[in-house]
């Protein structure tokens, strides 16, 4: 049986170990973090996530948490409610928010008891395995790449009560940005983006978001009102500085942000880390470690690359200060919006062994 270490329980390293847990691989995740760290806010998903998913056999566990939620108007709007852009809601159908503490907790069932060693910092490769992923995260310690700020940063939170949305997606201010989501069940999964200085920090986190947000339209206001300041997660927006030349060095493999951190401005950072898994595990069962190492890399990469110079065009669009900055998403045609979802939501498992056979490649 081959024998897998995997660094890091977050969503790609436990979607990574479930996938080759199935297939009978002998896996073992360390996570440096204690079994009941909190697990921090929303998260969207869009298509390929879920399609991602089921390759490991867990998208109906997902999809589970996920529900389904209100059809609201979802695009951008001005910080007074006006909308600039729609998007149309047959293009999201597939998109959903979850909460991440739940996400955790069914991929977290979804592996044999014991298989994560809680508590446990890989400093080194670990030997004595036949393959070592390295989901460990940004600030991976398996890679030398730098990484960069963004230039911005953000607040998180789900709301503690239900609070009812007319509309979905993210409000432009200046250099400022509010995204509200609605969850299945009401809640709203809220987030506040503001251009500062890395490491700028605030005495009270949660009066500074109130400080910012609350003249904004209806009903940021009354959702921040249901936003425990205790749950709100604050971090700086970086990204990989510049993109890796290999995700492959001898046994050890790189997956999701320790691959390819990018700014979370198309919400698929963890869709992309849920592609990884399921891309590796797929050649990993079809084929030998050898040959599937090169072929996870030379999927992985084009792909990642691409989504992430896209995140960080729209981060850029989205923070800037400039009027034309409405101008354009105000004139862009809606299909040039929908295509551009399409190419990043399209996602299939491409097979290479298909490639070959057929000729031509899918997905
Ligand atoms: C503000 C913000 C909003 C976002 N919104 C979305 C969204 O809506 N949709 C989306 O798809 N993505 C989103 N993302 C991106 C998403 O959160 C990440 O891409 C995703 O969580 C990456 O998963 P991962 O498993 O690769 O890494 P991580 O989630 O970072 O997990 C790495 C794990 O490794 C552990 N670890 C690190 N070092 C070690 C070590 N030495 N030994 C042992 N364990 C270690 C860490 O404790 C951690 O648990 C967002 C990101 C940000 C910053």
């Amino acid at each position: 049986m081959s024998r897998v270490a995997i660094i890091g329980a977050g969503i790609g390293g436990l979607t990574t170990a479930i996938g080759l847990q199935r297939h009978g691989w002998d896996v073992t995740v360390f996570e440096r973090s204690a079994a009941n760290s909190p697990a921090g806010a929303g998260l969207s998903l869009f298509g390929n996530a879920f399609r991602a998913f089921d390759v490991v056999g867990v998208g109906d566990a997902v999809r589970e948490i996920a529900g389904s939620p209100p059809r609201l108007p979802a695009g951008q709007r001005r910080r007074d409610g006006r909308w600039l852009a729609t998007m149309p809601l047959e293009s999201l159908r597939d998109m959903r928010v979850v909460h991440r503490a739940d996400l955790h907790r069914v991929l977290s069932a979804a592996l044999e008891p014991g298989t994560v060693r809680f508590g446990e910092t890989v400093e080194e490769v670990p030997g004595g395995f036949d393959l070592v992923v390295a989901a460990d995260g940004l600030r991976s310690g398996m890679r030398d790449t730098a990484i960069r700020y963004s230039g911005y940063t953000s607040w998180r939170a789900v709301t503690n009560r239900p609070v009812e949305l007319d509309g979905a997606g993210e409000s432009l201010g200046r250099g400022e940005r509010v995204g509200l989501a609605p969850l299945p069940d009401g809640r709203v999964y809220w987030f506040g983006v503001a251009s500062l200085p890395a490491g700028t920090h605030f005495a009270d986190e949660y009066a500074e978001v109130r400080r910012r947000f609350d003249g904004w339209h209806s009903p940021v206001p009354q959702v921040l009102d249901a936003v425990d300041p205790a749950a709100l997660v604050r971090t700086d927006v970086y990204e990989l500085a510049r993109p890796l030349t290999s995700f492959v060095r001898g046994n050890v493999v790189l997956l999701g942000d320790a691959a390819h951190a990018m700014t979370p401005d198309l919400g698929q950072g963890a869709a992309m880390a849920v592609e990884d898994a399921a891309t590796l595990t797929h050649l990993l069962t079809t084929m030998p470690l050898s040959a599937a190492l090169p072929a996870y890399d030379a999927s992985r990469r084009p792909r990642t690359r691409a989504i992430a110079r896209k995140a960080r065009a729209m981060g850029r669009l989205l923070q800037s200060r400039s009027p034309l900055r409405d101008l354009v998403l105000r004139f862009t045609p809606t299909g040039v919006v929908t295509r551009q979802l399409e190419s990043v939501e399209g996602w299939t498992l491409t097979s290479p062994a298909r490639v070959k056979r057929n000729g031509n490649r899918r997905g």
